[in-house]
């Protein structure tokens, strides 16, 4: 036996969980209801609900027989619903196809829904004793600390990393108390923040222990780098008009609304005027900038307001221009940021501007 397992092991029978609901009986039942339950929940939330569950559903056909609704009321308040669903699907068909009994293999437990190789492991090595690793994210945590290992546990070659440690350390003897131990390890010592390394039995050995780098490592899922764009758009007001909006193209964002005129990089604004309007402007200001969110990037809004000295003579009948006023009775349909840009600039300065 490896001596990360033979540690493991010793620490166990000392400080290990032996007491846990789904321990006295260790069913595949049982083991199966509570990893499920564990996956996204503690141990402390889940044993009222793991108790009240195996009463009103002691077996897996008892399981089966019973309304998904009732299944769910059973798990109100311990989220992921999903995981419920999967639980009364698979024991519907664990009931119909395979006699009532759980299967005792890794194989064909990833088959039923809602059970991943990680679940499938713990349910044949604590309930039978089965060599099988297990991967849940304690044990993800424990390992990633103890080997140093960078990078997400999302990415495929990571996680294969993790398995592979996890394959090469579950001992061929005493798997289930082995199993026990590295989740109890990592939901009470190894923990997320601030685990107790002078209390681990992993200590000597433990690459992130060494370094320091215990709150590197796991390594978080990589925040995606947003595209960041920017825009200038004029808010060209005409004493007797009101603001200018002009319709965006069908295509692209904002399509077909009305928006602001936006100005091209390197474009003056008197020069602007002075090309689309044929008009000179008496007051230019900058406004505050507006950030707004896309799916996919940020855009940075920077709005300067421009008053013109007279209103402007030319193409005042353009179909893709509309002088915006705010008690105007038909509302144009605007863009968010446009809309609360203008209501800003209204409500701050009057309807005058
Ligand atoms: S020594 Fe610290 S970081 Fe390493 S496995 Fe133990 S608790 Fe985790």
């Amino acid at each position: 036996m490896d001596s990360f397992a033979e540690r493991l092991l010793i620490w166990f029978k000392q400080h290990g969980r032996h007491d846990l609901p789904w321990q006295r009986d260790p069913t595949p039942y049982l083991i199966w209801v509570s990893e499920i339950m564990l996956q996204q929940t503690q141990v402390t939330t889940v044993i009222p609900y793991f108790e009240r569950f195996m009463r009103r559903f002691p077996s897996v056909t008892a399981l089966a027989a019973a309304d998904l609704d009732e299944v769910l009321a059973h798990w109100s308040g311990l989220g992921y619903y999903a995981r419920a669903r999967n639980l009364h699907k698979a024991a519907s068909r664990i009931t119909a196809e395979l006699g009532g009994e759980l299967p005792a293999s890794v194989a064909e437990l990833v088959e039923l829904p809602g059970i991943g190789r990680s679940t499938a492991g713990a349910i044949v090595a604590l309930a039978h004793g089965v060599r099988a690793p297990i991967l849940d994210g304690n044990v993800k945590r424990v390992l990633a600390r103890y080997h140093g290992i960078q990078g997400w546990a999302g990415q495929a070659s990571v996680l294969n990393e993790l398995w592979q440690c996890a394959e090469a350390h579950t001992p061929d003897n005493d798997v289930g108390a082995y199993t026990q131990a590295i989740m109890d390890l990592g939901a009470t010592v190894c923990t997320r923040a601030r685990p107790s390394c002078e209390a681990c039995p992993l200590g000597e050995g433990c690459v992130a222990s060494r370094d320091g780098r215990q709150a590197e490592l796991p390594a978080p899922r990589p925040r995606r780098i947003r595209p960041q764009r920017s825009v200038r758009v004029l808010l060209v007001q005409d004493s007797e008009r009101g603001v200018l909006l002009e319709r965006r193209p069908v295509a692209g964002i904002w399509g077909g609304l009305f928006s602001l005129p936006e100005l091209a990089e390197h474009e003056d604004e008197h020069v602007w005027c002075d090309r689309v309007l044929n008009a000179r402007v008496s007051v230019q200001r900058n406004l505050p900038a507006i950030d707004h969110a896309f799916t996919h990037f940020d855009l940075t809004i920077a709005p300067t307001l421009l008053k013109l000295e007279a209103a402007p003579a030319v193409v005042m009948d353009r179909p893709d221009w509309l002088w915006y006023k705010p008690a105007m009775k038909s509302k144009p349909g605007l863009a968010a940021p446009i809309a609360a840009l203008l209501q800003s600039v209204y409500s701050s300065r009057g309807a005058s501007l």
